[in-house]
């Protein structure tokens, strides 16, 4: 039996059932890290011991009869900006290069309580700020679907573990896409929830009005699951929010009959390759044939939001990185990459007296003025569909000269940012032999009504291309 393409749910049922143990699970996904990792680089750091341990743990569970967790024992890659505490957390960064955190992040915490095995942390765009991981101080991480291609980024490791199979399921953090980006670019499943659904307690941050985790899965059941387990109130986190989380998959009906689903033409517009217009276009008319309605709607602003986007983020992230003086956290023989001071100063600047009306301030407003745009459009649709990504996986080195041509393959993952909107992505098909992602926003909270539409699709045009590795 094969055992690195299994899902979650399959390999909880495997385990239940006693097919293979916990310890055999995490064997196979080492072995296939031995075969593999080479090739893709997608981790920083492999925690075969610790993992081993875990993997026991859950061994013993289950021989003692013991009922299972859904994520007892399944092995997971997590981006190493999330702090786990005595196992080195860089952020791909030397400026962390050697930091053991003395603490966890809360959602590590939430998932070490639920039984999972960490496998190792995955590789990202230093401080998570890039689309292809050629950010990372260490190395760049490959697009299984094409060794030749960037998976995405930030989180470029996570998807291109899960899509490489070298393990179950993933958690990446997204800022302005870096969940689904990455996702999309891999042939995967990625969710960014409403903003104040997980706590980001322990993770780095990059911007903080912005940054959400989320989970990196094969399916959107899985997904689903990852999110019962990591979403709710944290008193650590005062931005996430106290409401009571639903138990996902019972939104999983697989029946949208009389969605309404906006399709706002802004998404479509001049900067969307052809190709991933035309796919994207294909799986819209397939949700219509399911049952739900396709309505044209318009977000004017979402032109700005780019421009807002790359004001706000690189404020916050360079107050937030102020901390790494050498003195509270930093190796003062290092420095930051480029793409982190091109962002520090970006943010210097425009909160800098003077300058703070002009930029910072300005782009605060039309933040609000986007997040009312959608806020109108929820009151007539359930939920916004749009590519994930206007571009196909570019080449590794294709970009990386030129930061606003990088920038730019942002423009429509950033507006749910802003908003603190819920987004998914999830493959809808290959353009060029290379997968595309279909993205869908929900109005806040709404994860529900967004996994349930991405799973009917699923259900009904199973993505079953795989990787040649
Ligand atoms: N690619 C975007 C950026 O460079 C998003 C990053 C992220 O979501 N962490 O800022």
């Amino acid at each position: 039996m094969e055992l690195t393409n299994l899902t979650i749910k399959k390999a909880n049922e495997g385990l239940k059932n006693k097919q293979f143990s916990a310890v055999e699970l995490t064997k196979s996904i080492f072995e296939r890290i031995e075969k593999f990792e080479s090739k893709i680089d997608a981790f920083l750091l492999l925690t075969k011991e610790l993992a081993k341990k875990q993997a026991e743990k859950t061994d013993l569970l289950i021989s003692e009869n013991q009922s299972l967790n859904t994520l007892m024992g399944i092995p997971v890659a997590i981006k190493d900006v999330i702090v786990t505490k005595g196992i080195k957390t860089t952020a791909g960064s030397k400026i962390l290069a050697d930091f053991i955190p003395p603490y966890s992040a809360t959602i590590y915490e939430s998932l070490e309580n639920a039984g999972t095995v960490l496998i190792g942390k995955t590789n990202l765009d230093e401080f998570a700020m890039g689309g292809s991981t050629e950010n990372s101080a260490f190395k760049v991480t490959k697009n299984p679907w094409d060794v030749r291609r960037v998976p995405g980024g930030s989180s470029g490791g996570s998807a291109a573990a899960v899509s490489a199979e070298m393990c179950i399921y993933a958690l990446g953090t997204d800022t302005g896409g870096s969940i689904r980006q990455p996702a999309s670019f891999c042939g995967v499943v990625g969710i960014k929830p409403t903003y104040g659904r997980v706590s980001r307690y322990g993770l780095i941050a990059m911007a903080s009005s912005l940054d959400q985790i989320g989970p990196i899965t094969k399916t959107v059941e899985d997904a689903a699951l990852v999110l019962n387990v990591i979403s709710g109130w944290d008193k650590r986190d005062s931005t996430s929010v106290d409401l009571e989380v639903p138990d996902y998959t019972k939104f999983l009906t697989g029946n949208v009959r009389g969605v309404k689903i906006g399709v706002p033409g802004e998404f479509f517009g001049s900067g969307v390759d052809k190709s991933v217009k035309e796919t994207t276009e294909t799986a819209l008319k397939r949700l219509e044939q399911l049952g739900a309605k396709i309505v044209e709607v318009s977000l004017p602003r979402s032109k700005e939001a780019l421009a807002v986007y790359y004001l706000i983020m690189p404020s916050e992230a360079s107050s937030n990185l102020a901390r790494y003086d050498g003195v509270r956290f930093g190796n003062e023989r290092e420095t930051f990459g480029s793409e982190v001071k091109r962002r520090i100063m970006l943010g210097t600047y425009a909160l800098s007296s003077g300058y703070y009306d002009a930029y910072y301030l300005k782009a605060a407003k039309v933040r609000s003025l986007i997040q009312k745009e959608f806020a109108e459009v929820f009151k007539t649709v359930d939920l916004i569909a749009s590519p994930t990504s206007p571009v196909l996986p570019f080449k590794i080195g294709e970009r990386v000269d030129n930061p606003l041509q990088m920038y730019l393959a942002d423009v429509l993952t950033v507006p749910a940012n802003l908003a603190g909107l819920p987004g998914i992505s999830i493959p809808c098909g290959l353009a060029q032999e290379l997968p595309v992602g279909l993205q869908l926003i929900g109005d806040h909270w709404q994860e529900g009504s967004i996994l349930n539409m991405a799973y009917t699709y699923e259900q009904n045009f199973l993505f079953s291309e795989k990787p040649k590795l």
